[in-house]
């Protein structure tokens, strides 16, 4: 497991202003992450994986036997980030029946007949199951911050859409992570962070690989133009809704692999601090299982 002092640097402190720019995207440097030398990182990585997803898997049992907690990984990103990929990595040692993964597109005509939280609870982790949105509510504070008009298809009352209306906002957010906490529901928030150089291969990739052609949407390109404008609304999200009981993470990501593994750590490492253990069974059930046990030898 990651220490948690080395954990402790990515999470963003409650309340506190911070500046994307000082957080770095290629780090990978760290007694149990370095990258000693190129042959060895491939190896390395491997095995580290290999671990989390272990760990994860038994840590996910657990959650599934016990059924009173669910957790809620919210995973946000610049496109190109590796959300779909720390996905796969994440989900791959797990049982397919505890977890689901719900990815958010532009909302519908119907979706935006709603509250915009509406979509985003129908679609949360029951109690034993561990739930990944692949973007969230925050694209309501990002996508549309950095792009305002998206807000005249919403159907909204009149009003000013100054600071006030995005304060109410992240105070909405807040408010529903609290409902959802006090329920029972871990949330994890994770913000991949890479840079804006990683982006351009990342892109230029898709661009050049023909099995990669589909992943490339001509919005990459046209939201990569307001690359600042995301940045500032990314510090203004995390200064406004990482909070004691529903921390950001910002996590760096211009190495998928070192991604992947603070990613599965962490998950795993929050869902054992629970200190969950197998369901006890009185005595009368053990006494039912002996003589099962015997019925069926003997039959
Ligand atoms: P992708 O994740 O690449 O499939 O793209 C999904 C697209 O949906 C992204 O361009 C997001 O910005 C957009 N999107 C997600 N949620 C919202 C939202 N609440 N309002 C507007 N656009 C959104
Ligand atoms: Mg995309």
């Amino acid at each position: 497991m990651i220490k948690e002092k080395l954990i402790r640097k990515l999470r963003v402190v409650p309340g506190k202003g911070i500046r994307l720019r000082n957080f770095e995207t290629g780090w990978a440097q760290n007694d149990e992450l370095k990258i000693h030398e190129k042959g060895e990182v491939k190896e390395r990585a491997a095995e580290i994986l290999e671990t989390n997803r272990l760990a994860l898997a038994s840590s996910q049992e657990l959650l599934w036997a016990n059924n009173t907690h669910s957790v809620l990984v919210v995973l946000q990103g610049m496109d190109t980030a590796g959300k779909d990929g720390t996905i796969r990595h994440v989900m791959s040692g797990m049982n397919p029946q505890g977890c689901r993964v719900c990815s958010f597109k532009v909302p519908t005509p119907d979706e935006t007949d709603h509250n915009f939280l509406w979509r985003y609870s129908r679609d949360l982790p029951r109690r034993g199951e561990i739930g990944v949105f692949n973007r969230s509510y925050y694209e309501d504070v990002l996508v549309v911050r950095v792009h305002p008009e998206l807000l005249d298809n919403q159907q909204l009352p009149p009003g000013k859409r100054g600071g006030k209306f995005w304060n109410a906002r992240y105070e909405d957010i807040n408010a529903f992570e609290q409902h959802l906490v006090r329920n029972g529901t871990i949330i994890l928030k994770f913000f991949l962070h890479i840079s804006k150089d990683e982006q351009k291969k990342r892109i230029l990739e898709r661009l050049e690989t023909e099995e990669k052609y589909w992943k490339f949407s001509i919005s990459d390109l046209a939201e990569r133009s307001y690359w600042d404008v995301y940045q500032k609304a990314y510090e203004t999200m995390f200064v406004k809704t990482s909070t004691y009981i529903a921390p950001w993470y910002i996590i760096p990501a211009d190495y998928k692999w070192v991604a992947r593994t603070l990613v599965a750590d962490i998950i795993s490492s929050r869902i054992q601090s629970l200190d969950l253990k197998y369901p006890e069974l009185s005595a009368e059930q053990l006494k039912q299982i002996e003589s099962a046990r015997e019925e069926l030898k003997n039959g």
